[in-house]
């Protein structure tokens, strides 16, 4: 009734409404890059010991007249679905790319942006290529650029070891994203050509109370070091953790505390020029 004369909805249960709100997103999602409504935010990653800024993640937002600020945890698993992931993953490699250029070209050198990469992405087989193709187009070397990852990741794709050596040739970084929620495994930590691992915020969230959070993260923290690999804690939020984090010798942070995810505006302003 509410649409008026002459519109029938043959739709009524909830599941066809989430289905037509389903068909509606993917439309304007579709759109989405053309009508200019993405934007990358930068969040800075922080060095525990000297305070100092040496990279950044690119995250994605999405802004919509008609759904307004759609969180990535919304829209990107849709993406996924539809397989809109590829064009709007390419949309972040370049615009990151670019960026980066920029800064460069700005006497903001020796930066280093950390790139999410989703499922989908990471099997399309021409996902190096694609990235080395981009680094060109910007002439950037690949150490501007970092690759997340997932462990689930790791574990469902047959090819992975090809894909990651074939970045990791390239001279990208790759780093494993919520680390300790997936279906963490030794075994690739040992066989896969990895730099970083991103601590869970989930185990950083209580840290100051709960001692097996505490246990958890300094085993994490031990297994980089004795890898060789860097570590980064995600989701800090309070000076406690800072400090909790700096006495076991956590490398890295990024989280609330030290800055929200904001515009690259922003991140010239407060860092670069
Ligand atoms: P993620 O890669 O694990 O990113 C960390 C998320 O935690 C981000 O949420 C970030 O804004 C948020 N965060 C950072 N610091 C804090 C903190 O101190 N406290 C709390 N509570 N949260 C914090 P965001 O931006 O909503 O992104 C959510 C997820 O969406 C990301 O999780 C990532 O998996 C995905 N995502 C974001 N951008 C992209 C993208 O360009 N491509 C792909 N494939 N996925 C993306
Ligand atoms: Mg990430
Ligand atoms: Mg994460
Ligand atoms: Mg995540």
């Amino acid at each position: 009734k509410d649409s008026g004369k002459g519109h029938y909805r043959f739709y009524s249960s909830r599941m066809d409404v989430e289905f037509q709100q389903y068909i509606l997103m993917g439309k304007h999602l579709r759109r989405a890059i053309e009508k200019n409504e993405l934007m990358i935010h930068y969040q800075p990653q922080v060095d525990l010991k000297s305070g100092e800024i040496e990279s950044f993640e690119a995250l994605l937002r999405w802004n919509n007249p008609k759904f307004g600020n759609v969180s990535p945890l919304k829209f990107i698993p849709f993406a996924e679905e539809t397989g809109l992931i590829i064009p709007i993953g390419e949309w972040v490699i370049d615009t990151v790319c670019k960026k980066v250029k920029e800064w460069q070209e700005r006497g903001a050198v020796d930066f280093r942006v950390a790139i999410n990469i989703s499922p989908k992405q990471f099997k399309a087989p021409y996902l190096p290529k694609l990235i080395h193709q981009t680094l060109r187009k910007y002439d950037l070397p690949a150490s501007a650029i970092e690759i997340e990852i997932t462990e689930t990741m790791m574990m469902d794709i047959g090819n992975v070891l090809n894909i990651l050596q074939e970045l990791k040739d390239l001279g990208i970084k790759i780093s494993v994203d919520d680390f300790g929620t997936g279906y963490s495994s030794l075994n690739y930590i040992k066989k896969f050509p990895i730099d970083i691992l991103k601590i869970d915020q989930s185990f950083i969230r209580e840290l100051n109370i709960s001692q097996k959070d505490v246990a958890i993260t300094k085993t994490i923290i031990h297994l980089a070091h004795h890898l060789d690999l860097e570590v980064i804690a995600e989701g800090v939020e309070e000076q406690e953790q800072v400090k909790l984090l700096q006495s076991l010798n956590c490398q890295k942070a990024q989280g609330y505390y030290f800055s929200r995810p904001v515009s690259a505006e922003e991140i010239e302003h407060r860092y670069f020029y």
